[in-house]
């Protein structure tokens, strides 16, 4: 079960995708003079500028390859630390650990993303930039975030692979910090089957981290830059037919994330009161996705059971975002000296036990979001789920 993005293809990505088609030109560079070129990936890129109101943009692979290749921009070399939260996706860690750098875990609080207090205890001389990662579309808490950035004179990297579109503050997450990656795959907010974006307003992490996407090239090359190339590179350029779908799913951002914060809302209100339960804290209420609705119960004891009884779990025992169901990224850690496997974090292991998520757009037993309704779901559906959610409070108490 995929992303809201997923509910939503339809006759808009088959029009884009069918030009490119048609086209027999499927690679993101050519001249921007011949009409046959469709440039769907430089517009997706000028889109997302426009939008988001930052200088630069740059269209990847994956989210994976756009965290990657912004940190490779801002410099993370062998050794250094990069401080990220102990409730993310793999990639956050494996991004870090493949620009040679350290991933230096980080406590959650009540946001179920990175305590800004516990960022300032794991700063030491060898940190290199803070990863903040805007878990299930919910914003950091950035300005917190930013002030200890420009305190301590450390650059921030967002990893807003699930929080396409959500705002702090009224800015767009990923364009907050330096540099910031975004995720087009299959379960994210909008989706291109897969593929990533970068944002940066600064122009020497944008022609850096573009020249490590392609070769050391200098962005938009129409030719070969013999004598020009500064650093070393690798490929993780879109294509022309993943730029056109990723386009025509940008365009539908707005209005999916109307529906989004309208049936979190609607599905919020109707389980608001449920005994021993609360919500976890929102740092932007108006700017969040609307992706999921998490709740906290009081003891790890009721989350287990009322998972139980509607066929899901509290989010410790899901598959993908929980550092210690993570046995090849806590081997690493245990190479370099990490604290890791469960009890390394005792703050997020208590939450993530009494947390559960219930699927509002992105529905994914992966996330510990089988459970729930999803874009397309009816005022009636959401009353159901509400309900069934409800009944299974009452009978676990
Ligand atoms: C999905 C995700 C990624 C990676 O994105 P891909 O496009 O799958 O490579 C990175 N970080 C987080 C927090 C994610 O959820």
């Amino acid at each position: 079960m995929p992303g809201p993005g997923a509910y939503w293809i339809g006759e808009e990505e088959k029009k884009e995708i069918n030009e490119v088609v048609d086209s027999k030109y499927w690679f993101r560079y050519g001249n921007m003079k011949d009409p046959n070129f469709k440039h769907k990936v430089f517009d997706l890129e000028q889109e997302l500028c426009q939008k988001f109101q930052c200088q630069h943009a740059l269209a990847t692979t994956s989210g994976t390859a756009s965290l990657l290749v912004s940190l490779l921009a801002l410099g993370v070399k062998p050794g250094d630390e990069v401080i990220v939260p102990a409730y993310t996706f793999v990639a956050s860690y494996t991004s870090i650990i493949f620009a040679g750098g350290v991933p230096v875990l980080t406590e959650i609080n009540d946001s179920l993303t990175i305590d800004p207090e516990e960022i300032k205890k794991r700063i030491t001389p060898k940190t290199k930039a803070i990863m903040p990662v805007h878990m299930l579309g919910n914003p950091c808490d950035m300005s917190a975030i930013m002030d200890i950035a420009s305190e301590k004179g450390l650059p921030v990297i967002e990893d807003a692979c699930q929080a396409f579109g959500a705002q702090y503050g009224g800015k767009s997450c990923g364009t907050i910090g330096n540099i910031g990656a975004f995720s087009l795959n299959f379960f994210k907010t909008i989706t291109s089957g897969d593929g990533g974006l970068v944002a940066t307003s600064d122009k020497d992490l944008y022609e850096r981290a573009f020249g490590f996407h392609d070769q050391g090239h200098l962005p938009n090359r129409t030719g070969v830059e013999v004598g020009n190339r500064l650093i070393l590179g690798l490929n993780f350029r879109m294509n022309e037919l993943t730029g056109a779908g990723a386009l025509a799913q940008f365009r539908k951002l707005p209005k999916l994330l109307t529906r989004l914060r309208t049936l979190k809302t609607s599905l919020k209100e109707k389980l608001r009161g449920t005994p021993g339960i609360r919500f976890r804290t929102i740092n932007d209420e108006a700017g969040e996705c609307g992706t999921l609705l998490t709740v906290i119960f009081e003891t790890a004891e009721k989350a287990k059971a009322v998972g139980e009884l509607l066929g899901t779990g509290p989010i410790a025992r899901s598959g993908w975002h929980v550092y210690s169901n993570m046995e090849h990224v806590g081997a690493h850690l245990a190479s370099v000296g990490q604290p890791h496997g469960f009890g390394s974090y005792p703050k997020t292991d208590d939450l993530l036990l009494r947390a559960m998520n219930i699927s509002v757009g992105v529905v994914d037993g992966g996330l510990g979001a089988g459970f729930g309704v999803n874009i397309n779901s009816t005022d009636e559906e959401v009353a159901q789920v509400a309900d069934r959610f409800r009944n299974a409070v009452a009978q676990t108490s």
